[in-house]
């Protein structure tokens, strides 16, 4: 199938990009592109204001600054533009403080307000794959956050800043690691639920997933999905490979477990249904500027 092979043409550039999530250092780093990223698509159509129905979930509790005005629009399926932005850590510990997946709460906090002040607006992953199928309606400038592993700190941390200004994020959480110690527990995933956010599986035990014998393969992928589904109760669409690592067995497994989508490793701003189950995120690292931040990012300034 030609769509099969565009796909596993898209896979290997950026399982060479991405193998590094999670854990280690890579010596493939240096191959991470750095162009600018792409333009806004020019195929949304702006909805006149009048129409808006849609009400942000969240109301925040303390008033930003900037007064930002949320603008929707329309677009068909077939292909999204957003960047996915992917966190691990957001925390003070002394342990995680210098490592590259940790981003202080300040800094976490300075690079959302920078994305609020600049009108972006957070839909989840699944928001983003459902329109990949369905097309429909989407902030005009859509970003998606997400978090791997479950660590508590973003509990703690991440979401009363992403709550203050009406943001929501998708978390990926490993199945065992739930309620384990340091990271976040049942109750906990339900209130971030019931607030807006998504939550993902991470897999069952965090494996490298190419390296996993073909009768455990199940436990990891689907097994992780109806734990996570009867543990929270709520529905569980998107998986999120660990280490970014996959191999064809692996996404067809996940594709015909019931997932609508998953996501990995990668520069790419632009989604569509060659990449729906190897969804592109971009790993915002602790050293990064804010400048360096704003140069991953599509749009800035005021709207169109
Ligand atoms: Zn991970």
């Amino acid at each position: 199938m030609k769509l099969r092979r565009l796909l596993t043409a898209g896979l290997i550039i950026s399982v060479l990009l991405g193998v590094t999530a999670c854990q280690g250092r890579s010596p493939l780093s240096f191959l991470r592109p750095t162009e600018t990223p792409l333009p806004p698509t020019a195929t949304a159509t702006a909805l006149p204001t009048a129409t808006e129905t849609a009400t942000p979930t969240i109301t925040p509790t303390l008033a930003p600054t900037a007064t930002s005005t949320p603008s929707r629009v329309v677009i068909p399926a077939g292909s999204v533009t957003a960047p996915i932005l992917l966190y691990h850590h957001v925390s003070t510990n002394n342990d995680t403080q210098d490592s590259r997946y940790n981003i202080p709460p300040e800094k976490f906090e300075e690079q959302i307000k920078w994305l609020y002040d600049n009108h972006y607006q957070t839909i989840n992953v699944s928001d983003l794959a459902n329109l990949i199928y369905n097309g429909g309606e989407i902030p005009q400038r859509p970003v998606v956050i997400t978090f791997d592993d479950g660590n508590i700190d973003v509990f703690n941390n991440a979401y009363p800043i992403l709550k203050k200004y009406g943001f929501v994020a998708t978390f990926y959480v490993v199945q065992i690691y739930v309620n384990g110690k340091d990271m976040v527990s049942t109750d906990q995933l339900k209130e971030l639920y019931k607030n807006g956010w998504e939550i993902g599986s991470h897999s069952k035990t965090h494996a490298h997933l190419p390296g996993v014998s073909e009768d455990l393969l199940p436990d990891e992928i689907r097994l992780s999905k109806l734990n996570l589904e009867e543990k929270l109760g709520v529905p569980i669409n998107s998986f999120a490979y660990p280490f970014g690592e996959i191999n064809d067995n692996i996404i067809r497994l996940t594709s015909s477990y019931g997932y609508k989508s998953a996501v990995g490793l990668g520069n790419e701003l632009a989604h569509g249904m060659n990449s729906i189950f190897y969804l592109s995120r971009i790993e915002v690292q602790n050293d990064f500027s804010l400048d360096q931040f704003i140069r991953l990012l599509p749009w800035s300034g005021p709207l169109p």
